[in-house]
């Protein structure tokens, strides 16, 4: 292992990104997944300046972490004030963490300008704060806000600022980008004259992402010796965000030979990445480095050709060491080595001749320009090879439907919870036609129950289908079509998940043809398609 440490600030800066908003019981869950991960340190919050931050440190006190320490972070005293009697060294002290990381001005011109004290008494603010955590025994990080613009103007000032933190005990300054404006030349001088000036001294690095090099500054700042990374998961943070804490293990492990995580912490990367955005409520980032759902998905044909004959034709790395898997997509782009591909990795073993294979891309391209989609929905794709075959029999027909929309008046306007639907519908099975009628809270729901209540006379295992999400995308309308509707329905039994698309400019069309490819599917699979 190395002695490179992982400093995790995702709960406090990464905290600071507009529309990001989690709970305690969010963060919790959080900074648990990331003692999986393998980071040594989980920085937890601002407990002098947020009150759900303080009581994240006194419910954290709960959690069990394997390896991680909990950071509480803060500022220095503030000017004039005695370090006893600052009300944020006590909310620190409050939150019972070993370790401590202060903020502190490291640039003359901040100092001056914004904080409006003199230079020497930022250094005394400094030294006097961290002397006074040392003394309680805790491990203390000194955060060198503005480091890097403060050393381009003065930059014997930020270096005494440096010196005089480590002077107090600090156990490592750490170099901060705050305001993510530095190319990394300019980064690595700076840290050049850190390393002449202060010899051996263990620094950190911290940047942000506004020259949309905060992971690579990261990356040359190990290389140029530091021995603490501070970074986010997805590079969560203020403005363009924060070095990004997924890209960064991957990197430092798989393409720089640092053994920060296991392999098998490695291979959890994607999922933990995914499970932060969804406690966030934030859409995952398709396009992330080594986590993105479409970071090693093939479309043009010319590629997925390469990659059928050897992985390595189109990946710069193996997409399970992340935890992470190769797609092939299915497009309109794509040739007939796709389709083939895609029924692979499907695991869809239905033999096609070559004439074959050719109208089943035909059939995806006029499907696609329906406003089909199938990336995300398999079983979909999956039913169009079957209904390909010559000799295909669906398990069920919908021969007729009609639905009927009810909003009863209520005197307390609350109109939502009286919106009832009626279906009924006429649905073949073999040779027997049934009539059933259903009732939901919508149209859609509704149909659902008219159409399961009829199918449960012929297949009653149907009563296991469950459908757990349900997606609708409205489609511009080109050149001069009607918008069309795509529905996205997930469905379950409990065991198996499956996703199914249907298209239309009518939604209730578009979610009838969805629910159909769910439930045909399901039946498939179970074997009961076959009447
Ligand atoms: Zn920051």
């Amino acid at each position: 292992m190395t002695n490179l440490q992982l400093y995790d600030t995702t709960l406090r800066d990464g905290m600071q990104m507009e529309g990001m908003s989690l709970s305690v019981e969010d963060k919790l869950q959080v900074a648990q997944k990331l003692d999986e991960l393998g980071v040594q340190f989980i920085e937890g919050g601002f407990p002098g300046s947020n009150v759900r931050d303080a009581e994240f440190f006194v419910r954290a006190r709960g959690l069990t972490l394997k390896s991680a320490q909990l950071v509480a972070f803060g500022g220095t005293r503030r000017a004039g004030l005695h370090v006893e009697e600052d009300p944020n060294i006590r909310s620190l002290l409050d939150a019972q963490t070993p370790v401590v990381t202060f903020v502190g001005k490291a640039s003359a011109f901040q100092v001056q300008t914004i904080i409006e004290t003199s230079p020497e008494e930022n250094l005394a603010m400094i030294r006097d704060s961290i002397r006074f955590m040392k003394d309680q025994g805790k491990t203390v990080f000194f955060d060198a806000e503005h480091f890097f613009d403060g050393f381009l103007d003065d930059p014997a000032y930020s270096i005494q600022c440096l010196a005089s933190a480590l002077n107090a005990g600090a156990d490592g300054v750490v170099l901060c980008d705050t305001n993510g404006g530095m190319v990394t030349r300019d980064l690595l001088r700076a840290i050049d004259c850190v390393k002449q000036r202060l010899g051996g001294a263990p620094f950190g690095i911290h940047v942000h992402d506004d020259t949309g090099l905060a992971v690579a500054n990261t990356l040359a700042a190990v290389e140029a010796g530091a021995s603490q990374v501070q970074a986010c998961i997805n590079g969560y943070g203020e403005r363009c965000g924060n070095a990004n804490m997924i890209s960064v293990i991957a990197n430092l492990k798989l393409k720089l030979g640092y053994d920060v995580v296991s392999d098998e912490q490695l291979a959890r990367l994607t999922e933990i990445s995914h499970f932060v955005s969804e406690l966030a409520n934030l859409n995952p980032n398709p396009q992330a480095p080594y986590v993105g759902i479409s970071a090693f998905a093939h479309k043009a044909g010319y590629h997925v050709a390469g990659i059928v004959k050897n992985e390595r034709a189109y990946q710069h790395v193996d997409p399970e060491r992340v935890g992470n898997a190769k797609r092939v997509l299915v497009s309109d782009l794509s040739g007939q080595r796709n389709i083939i591909a895609k029924m692979q990795e499907q695991g869809v073993n239905i033999p096609l001749t070559g004439e074959e294979t050719r109208h089943l891309l035909e059939k995806v391209k006029m499907m696609e320009s329906r406003g089909y989609q199938y990336d995300g929905a398999e079983a979909s794709f999956e039913l169009l090879v079957r209904r390909s075959q010559p000799e295909y029999t669906p398990p069920f027909e919908l021969e007729d439907f009609m639905i009927v929309e009810r909003r009863r008046h209520t005197k307390n306007g609350d109109a939502e919870s009286d919106m009832m639907g009626e279906a009924v519908v006429k649905v073949r099975v073999g040779a027997a036609v049934l009539h059933t009628a259903g009732e939901g809270n919508g149209p859609v729901n509704a149909l659902d129950a008219a159409v399961r209540k009829a199918l449960l006379e012929f297949y009653p295992s149907v009563a296991a289908v469950k459908l757990t999400d349900y997606k609708v995308r409205i489609l511009d309308g080109a050149g001069g079509t009607a918008a069309s509707v795509r529905v996205l329905i997930e469905s379950t039994d409990g065991t198996h998940i499956w996703r199914t698309v249907g298209s239309s400019t009518d939604v209730i069309e578009a979610s009838w043809l969805a629910l159909a490819d769910s439930l045909e599917y399901w039946l498939h699979k179970h074997g009961e398609g076959a009447m």
